[in-house]
């Protein structure tokens, strides 16, 4: 049989109207500003009489180290949003919002799969609500007004050459990395180098994640550094007075985002923060306010467990005082063949002994999961090709470390798939450990936060770092930043600086190769090899097949 591509699955959808999905959560109509027929945005004031409420459970799902083709993550965020709305949960999903950029490069969207998708998926993919617009704005009306300073004489003695703001665009557009703007003369200004990265990498989008208000918004826009003067005192945005009309074009992308998902279980989709140098899930905002409104919140987030779940703990619960009931770990045998080291083009033949050798990647995951004092559970997401030898070795490994990998097929089956999931999710989160905490407290000194992530987590036995990365680290705690916490930014390949080193390695050393302070969004990055800020397209990018049909439908975008 031939399958039904997603976005097909997703055209057929029976959508409800959006007030609908709203009553489920009990948000009245007019507390709902909608964005056409299936999609809104939830009110500030409604959001703002929430916050006596009790909070239901929040569910994380995060990954083993995936393949590069992503295990479905997102896919089974929602078929468990979905699995628990059939036993009888009011249930919400958070997900993150899609940069348009990545649409047109490769394949792929972001709404999930099969049939656990988030609809309408084609404006998810594409313009959405307009928040990635207002964020865009925001980060280069700021810019403006930098160049705009210097061109009227600088009051500020801001030193062009370590000007660290740069320009967003939500497009991939290599071209743009690196450039020399002002150019034309004494009316354009000064000439200096700067570029551009893509939208999801602004601090503008993390702190439009990690705001819990609009007033926090406003604070944390105004804490951005800008850039330096000559004596190398940092230049804020609340210096060059930038943070009141960033907030006011930021107003309505904080409201959070709530559409539905193929079995119109509501979906809260806001926020995209870049999953390396910043955080990687979606907002404050959201995970909040669903979780006022619905007894069960799943959320995702990115990459695998080693970096998504480690900074979802130690950055956003930390902030927001929120903590995971429970944490659902993604693994896919396709993706534990490869970390038992069997190459891409080998996945579709049966093998056992890899699935095995692989799954040690996973029991690392589990291992570190439960360090946060938080029950984990494995889905095996279930793809069409794995055997039953391979799902059992997977299911006999994980049960020896003390805990249970469910067979997922809401991939292929939507909620009837993943029942078995649900109910073990609401066994564990209704057992109530309240043993969450985040892996450092707040005083650790910023080099030990990052040798205590590396040691803890990738299992390194060193974090190398050049004398000048420690002094600025020690800089940053004497100017009063070092109580925030890290957001590590390496691949997601591998618990190593390498992405070819799979499985769970140990004893690595982990080299610190840059560290950024984000004032704004309130957390210190330490880069650890190479990070693209703004990607390119592939040589064949999806663009070229992305066209309008006869009926007006989209083609090609997924
Ligand atoms: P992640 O969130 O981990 O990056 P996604 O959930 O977005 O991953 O899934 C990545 C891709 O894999 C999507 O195109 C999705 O349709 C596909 N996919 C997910 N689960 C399955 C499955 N069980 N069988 C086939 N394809 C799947
Ligand atoms: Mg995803």
């Amino acid at each position: 049989m031939a399958h039904k591509t997603d976005i097909e699955i997703a055209r057929a959808a029976t959508k409800r109207p959006i007030r609908e999905i709203g009553a489920k959560l009990g948000i009245p109509e007019a507390d709902l500003l909608p964005y056409g027929h299936d999609k809104a945005k939830v009110g500030a004031d409604f959001i703002a009489g929430l916050k006596d409420r009790p909070n239901g459970k929040l569910i994380l799902v995060t990954a083993i180290n995936p393949t590069p083709a992503g295990e479905g993550k997102t896919t089974t965020t929602v078929g468990l949003g979905d699995g628990l709305a059939r036993i009888g949960k009011t249930s919400a999903i958070c997900i993150r919002e899609a940069s348009l950029g990545p649409c047109f490069g490769m394949k792929g969207g972001a709404a999930g799969g099969g049939y656990a998708q988030v609809v309408p998926m084609e404006d998810m993919n594409l313009h959405f609500t307009g928040d990635f617009h207002a964020i865009t704005s925001a980060h280069n009306l700021l810019s403006a007004m930098i160049d705009n300073h210097i061109y009227w004489g600088n009051a500020l003695g801001i030193d062009q050459r370590r000007v660290t703001w740069r320009r967003v665009m939500d497009m991939n557009d290599r071209a743009l990395r690196d450039i020399v703007c002002s150019l034309g003369g004494v009316a354009n200004g000064f000439p200096r180098q700067t570029g551009f990265d893509i939208t999801v990498a602004s601090e503008v989008m993390a702190i439009l994640c990690l705001a819990t208000d609009i007033h926090d918004l406003q604070r944390r826009l105004g804490d951005i550094i800008v850039g330096y003067t000559s004596d190398r005192s940092p230049v804020h945005a609340r210096d060059l007075k930038a943070d009141g009309a960033m907030t006011v074009l930021l107003k309505d992308a904080l409201q959070p985002n709530l559409v539905q998902t193929l079995e119109n279980t509501p979906a809260f989709v806001h926020g995209g923060p870049f999953a390396n140098i910043a955080h990687g899930c979606n907002s404050v905002m959201a995970t909040t306010t669903a979780l006022k409104l619905a007894d069960y919140v799943v959320t995702e987030a990115g990459f695998g467990a080693d970096l998504g779940a480690e900074k979802f703990m130690n950055i956003k619960c930390r902030k927001a005082g929120l903590a995971p009931a429970a944490v659902v770990i993604v693994a896919t045998v396709r993706a534990l063949k490869m970390n038992g080291g069997v190459a891409k083009a080998d996945l579709g033949a049966e093998n056992v002994a890899a699935v095995t050798a692989g799954c040690a990647n996973l029991g690392r995951h589990i291992e570190n999961v439960k360090s946060f004092g938080v029950p984990a559970v494995v889905a095996i997401n279930h793809f069409a090709g794995d055997t039953e030898a391979e799902i059992a070795a997977v299911q006999e490994y994980v049960a020896h470390q003390g805990s249970e990998a469910i067979l997922c097929r809401h991939w292929a089956d939507g909620s009837a798939g993943i029942e078995a999931l649900a109910h073990r999710v609401v066994a564990l989160a209704e057992a109530d450990h309240h043993g969450f905490a985040p892996l450092y407290p707040d005083e650790m000194s910023l080099f030990h936060k990052i040798e205590t992530i590396a040691n803890r987590i990738y299992r390194a036995g060193e974090v190398i770092a050049d004398k000048k990365i420690r002094d600025q680290l020690h800089a940053w705690e004497q100017e009063g930043y070092g109580d925030l916490p890290i957001c590590m930014a390496k691949t997601q390949y591998s618990f190593t600086t390498d992405p070819n080193v799979r499985g769970a390695p140990e004893g690595h050393s982990v080299p610190v190769r840059e560290v950024r302070l984000a004032a704004g969004a309130g957390f210190v990055v330490a880069i650890c090899g190479e990070i693209m800020t703004m990607p390119g397209l592939p040589s064949k990018p999806a663009a070229e097949t992305i066209g309008l049909n006869d009926m007006g439908q989209i083609e090609g975008l997924f």
